[in-house]
């Protein structure tokens, strides 16, 4: 019996064990998917206690997704750029960090939204670890614009210099900016700002990136002007007052189930070096 461990505190709600458990037993794979409730003090013995050989990997959830980064052998560099790791595995037995939240959401933009990064003008409420990882994955696509508006205007700019400051690193000891040095403009603003509707009145996408909306008539932004067609994307996996107030506009809404399942499912095969069943693994969050 090999185990999978996740990380975090706290974890006794999270979907993630029902979604791997039931990936496991479909490929009747000897795996078993536990959760370990982790305060900050015992962090750096939890992730000690990964190198026994009976376990594969991990998932690192709130609030370890940065401070965990200290504790591990290597990282992806994607993981290193975003500044935060939600999935451990090993290779010759090193911890290696790995952020599938960043693919996992362009990957559900795209199949179930039906929406393109390049040459897209996007808004985004929010600054934390999740719009962390929404940011690197749309500006390394090609977005047009990124207007991200947080609550806290300075957390807003913190992200896109750090953003254009991994751009600049990669060109380190070169003559001329590197090739994919990314186009996009990129504004940090207030939600209150006079010019964020006018943002929003010509993208898209809308992107909910803050951790309000898990309360039936709680809202970062009280019905923004999205235009008809956009695609309005929450990362709060259930429906939301933006997903309504939006839709009620003429918006495509989508929640964040999706970015949930295949996160999970990029966790998975970094763990079993198989592919996820993503229709198993689907199945199983709609049980919950
Ligand atoms: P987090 O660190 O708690 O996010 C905090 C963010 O929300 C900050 O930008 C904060 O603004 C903003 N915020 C908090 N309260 C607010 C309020 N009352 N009004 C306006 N803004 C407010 O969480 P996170 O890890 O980044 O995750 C964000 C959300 O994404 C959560 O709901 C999480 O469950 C979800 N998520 C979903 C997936 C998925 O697979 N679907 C994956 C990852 C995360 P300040 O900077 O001003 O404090």
């Amino acid at each position: 019996m090999k185990r999978v461990i996740l990380i975090g505190d706290p974890v006794a709600h999270s979907r993630s064990p029902a979604l791997q458990n039931a990936a496991f037993a479909h490929l009747h794979l000897d795996v078993r998917y536990e959760a370990w409730h982790t305060p900050a003090a015992e962090l750096a013995a939890r992730i000690a206690a990964l190198r026994a050989p009976d376990i594969l990997g991990a998932n690192v959830t709130l609030p370890h997704k940065t401070a965990v980064i200290p504790l591990l052998d290597k990282l992806e560099p994607e993981a290193a750029r975003i500044g935060a790791v939600n999935t451990i595995y090993k290779r010759q037995g090193k911890l290696i960090g790995a952020n599938t939240d960043a693919p996992a959401l362009l990957e559900d933009l795209r199949v179930e939204g039906g929406w393109h990064a390049a040459g897209q003008q996007v808004v985004m409420l929010g600054a934390s670890g999740a719009a962390r990882a929404a940011a690197y994955a749309l500006v390394d696509a090609g977005v047009a614009s990124l207007v991200i508006a947080n609550r806290t205007l300075e957390r807003a700019e913190d992200l896109l210099a750090d953003i254009v400051e991994s751009y600049m690193g990669d060109m380190q000891d070169a003559t001329e900016p590197a090739p994919d040095f990314p186009d996009t403009q990129m504004i940090a603003l207030t939600l209150d700002d006079s010019d964020l509707p006018s943002y929003i009145a010509s993208s898209t996408l809308l992107i909910n990136a803050t951790s309000v909306g898990w309360h039936t008539n709680e809202t970062a932004l009280p019905d923004p002007p999205v235009s008809p067609g956009a695609l309005v994307y929450d990362m709060v996996y259930r429906p939301t007052r933006l997903l309504r107030e939006t839709a009620a506009r003429g918006a495509r809404p989508l929640d964040g189930t999706g970015m949930l399942l295949r996160q999970g499912a990029l966790a998975f095969t970094c763990w079993t070096n198989q592919p996820a069943p993503l229709d198993v693994m689907r199945t199983a969050l709609q049980e919950r």
